[in-house]
């Protein structure tokens, strides 16, 4: 059967004064004035505990909205326990009841939901409309519709049979329960992971990140109120550290579909690996697990577009972005007028809260966050090898504000060109501009990260050269535009090296990472 035709959900532009801005901001004040009580969802129930967590607001660290109830390892018990007593009734539901209840919910996003999911981002992860809106609202709803297009693909793809028999393939959920634990960042990664597993009829068990459980519970409200049996997904909120231990030693655990930092990837693979002779199957692993993402201008750019696509790249969300340009190459002979459009650029940017959508920069997620970028931008400072060249301030009196920073590093291995820093600071090398092809080595090894890069080059050329040359150390390469702002069905995303295992979130190669093959061979 056919699902109806997918396209992108259209962008709100949010224009100064128009009725959509002014309907999203009063949501917005009308939640940050709510004090909402955040339960767990154990089997379709509301789980509270005795352990009240209060929720925070980066931009307003003392504002009080409200709090989660936090759970134990016997809240992951049961989770599991009911995803497994749920399972077999889901996985043989007939994939078009199962995908139904994702477009519903898409539309729900798309419209009555709309405003809610995007002031819950804005409120809970410091995003300004347009941020929350290509985030939570667009690419959500385009995961969700897309990725049931590309199941009904999916299935569709039969073998040949020859004459006497008829040969066919099963696209089974994989046998156990899945596990998915999602980031801050992207309130569409948060709804994405459980989700595209659940399509495919596998039960899952869905930790979001503690900075994400204000939008993660509206999530989880429209998927149920879309149709989703109890049990299909349980949303749990309990420490990280001893979950991965509790999940990762079930005889039943089938597959970890995981956003997140790079060290937490390796250590739960680390744990897979240690207890790999319980299972009753090999568990998948999918991980999509940050970056170090380059710039790199040839002398025949335009500099005003990689200003631009600097600026953007950098700074959007604050920098905290798995995608985000946070170190540059520029030549020398375009450095000064790469420099003046971004000084021109970034004077004009605002910083504060989201409820003032002039106000292009907000918070960065919590203290540690702030106190991160904050060591950064000091020991630059005080460095022989980097100077701060714009920004540089820090202000935690009311949020964790931190100014978009540019610092200009003379040696290419100073910290802030090598290390991932999840913050709106971006590191700049100037390179000689013979140089170039030296350069494209240097980007390649500076970083054990691969996630995105790009090149900015009017000479078709050196585009060839750095194509080749970067070949391994970008899994989304931009000629010519920012490094960010994947888009569903247009940039598969993701990253190989330390970013990830590359199985592009939001296309079929992930969905395909999700189900259990059974090959019927019927001869007659
Ligand atoms: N897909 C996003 C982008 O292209 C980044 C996702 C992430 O930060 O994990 O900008």
């Amino acid at each position: 059967s056919d699902v109806p035709v997918v396209l992108n959900e259209p962008v709100r532009t949010y224009e100064p004064g128009s009725s959509e801005v002014n309907n999203l901001i009063s949501t917005y004040k009308k939640m940050w004035n709510e004090k909402v009580e955040i339960p767990m969802i154990i089997n379709g129930k509301q789980v509270k505990t005795d352990t009240k967590v209060q929720l925070q607001s980066p931009q307003d660290h003392a504002h009080d909205f409200g709090f989660y109830y936090k759970g134990d390892m016997s809240h992951v018990d049961e989770a599991i326990n009911t995803a497994l007593a749920a399972r077999q009734k889901w996985a043989d539901l007939a994939w078009e009841q199962r995908v139904s209840i994702f477009l519903k919910a898409a539309d729900l996003f798309a419209g009555p939901y709309r405003d809610k999911i995007n002031a819950a981002t804005m409120i809970g992860q410091s995003k300004n409309v347009h941020q929350t809106e290509i985030d939570a609202a667009c690419e959500f709803i385009d995961f969700l519709r897309f990725n049931v297009e590309f199941v009904r693909e999916m299935y569709a793809e039969q073998p040949i049979s020859d004459e006497g028999m008829w040969n066919r393939v099963e696209y089974r959920p994989l046998e156990g329960f899945t596990f998915a634990v999602t980031p801050f960042n992207f309130t569409a990664i948060s709804g994405n992971l459980p989700s595209c597993m659940a399509m495919l009829g596998n039960v899952v068990l869905w930790k979001p990140s503690d900075k994400q459980i204000f939008s993660a519970n509206i999530i989880m409200e429209v998927f149920r109120e879309a149709g989703l049996p109890d049990g299909v997904i349980n949303m749990v909120f309990t420490d990280g550290k001893e979950t991965a231990e509790k999940v990762l030693q079930h005889p039943d655990f089938a597959g970890l579909h995981f956003t997140g930092s790079t060290k937490v990837f390796q250590s739960m693979w680390k744990q897979i690996g240690d207890n790999i002779h319980k299972y009753k199957t090999y568990p998948r692993i999918v991980g999509e697990t940050g970056g170090k993402d380059f710039v790199i201008a040839h002398p025949s750019a335009h500099p005003e577009a990689v200003a631009t696509g600097l600026v953007r790249g950098a700074f959007e969300y604050q920098g905290q972005k798995c995608s985000a340009a946070s170190r540059a190459y520029i030549p020398k002979s375009l450095w000064n007028a790469v420099k003046s459009s971004m000084e021109a650029q970034l004077k004009t940017i605002k910083i504060g809260s989201p409820e003032d959508p002039s106000n292009f920069v907000n918070a960065v997620i919590d203290k540690n966050s702030f106190e991160k970028c904050k060591g950064y931008i000091e020991r630059a400072k005080s460095s022989k090898d980097a100077e701060v060249i714009f920004g540089g301030n820090c202000d935690d009196s009311k949020g964790w504000f931190v100014e978009p920073t540019v610092i200009l590093a003379s040696d290419a291995h100073y910290e802030s060109i090598c290390e991932e820093i999840f913050g709106p600071i971006l590191s700049i090398y100037v390179y000689e501009d013979e140089d170039w092809s030296k350069t494209l080595k240097l980007v390649d090894e500076t970083s054990p990260y691969a996630l995105t890069g790009a090149v900015f080059s009017q000479d078709r050329y050196a585009i060839e050269e750095a194509y080749k040359a970067l070949e391994n150390a970008a899994g989304n390469f931009y000629i010519n535009d920012k490094p960010t702002g994947a888009v569903v069905g247009q940039q598969p995303f993701g990253g190989a090296r330390a970013s990830g295992t590359n199985d592009k979130a939001g296309s079929k190669m992930n969905l395909m990472r999700w189900v259990s093959v059974r090959t019927i061979k019927e001869t007659f």
